[in-house]
């Protein structure tokens, strides 16, 4: 069973597994040393319980071969559980972004625009309004996404345990 963490480039993808698994010692997460540079996909596998796939970032610096190998593992990964799409809050759903979502809707998947991540990096105002619009065009833009969203910050972990809870549910570990 797998869960994808999926943005463009830069977003925090690596940034936000490695928060996720915090209290985890026995998983180890790799963050690139470069910021924005995970080019391969990276598996994280939490036990017998449920992997955690950072995919390569998307837009800027995407490697070449990255619609081939995002594209064939969305569309024919069978035991994938949840896709995250991951947003900075700063800027909100750029068009790139937008690629992504049509991705996930072409293909049926079951995901999340739900990450906004760097809100520590955004003014309290900056980040309702963009919290406001992500979840409007949720509403009114998207079939198979989930309507709630997660706030989070991979820097002071707000809003990461809320997001460990929900993966937890929907991978059927959460007694
Ligand atoms: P990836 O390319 O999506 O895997 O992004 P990285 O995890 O490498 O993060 C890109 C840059 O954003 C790095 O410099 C991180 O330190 C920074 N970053 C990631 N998450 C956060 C966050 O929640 N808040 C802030 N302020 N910076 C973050």
């Amino acid at each position: 069973m797998q869960n994808i963490i999926y943005s463009r480039s830069n977003v925090g993808k690596s940034s936000l597994i490695k928060a996720l698994f915090s209290l985890a010692p026995e998983v180890e997460v790799r963050v690139s040393k470069k910021p924005g540079h995970t080019k391969k996909m990276n598996f994280f596998k939490v036990g017998k319980h449920f992997t955690v796939v950072d995919m390569p970032g998307y837009g800027y610096r995407a490697p070449e071969d990255f619609v081939d190998m995002v594209e064939t593992y969305l569309k024919e990964r069978r035991n994938l559980k949840r896709t995250f799409l991951l947003v900075d809050s700063v800027v909100g759903i750029q068009k790139t972004d937008n690629i992504a979502i049509e991705m996930c809707e072409e293909f049926a998947l079951p995901y999340v625009v739900n990450c906004i991540n760097k809100i520590d990096k955004s003014s309290k105002g900056h980040l309702l309004k963009q919290v406001l619009q992500i979840q409007k065009f949720v509403n009114t833009k998207t079939q198979g996404c989930f309507p709630q969203l997660f706030p989070v910050s991979a820097v002071t972990f707000s809003g990461i345990h809320l997001l460990r809870c929900f993966i937890a549910s929907v991978t059927g570990n959460l007694d």
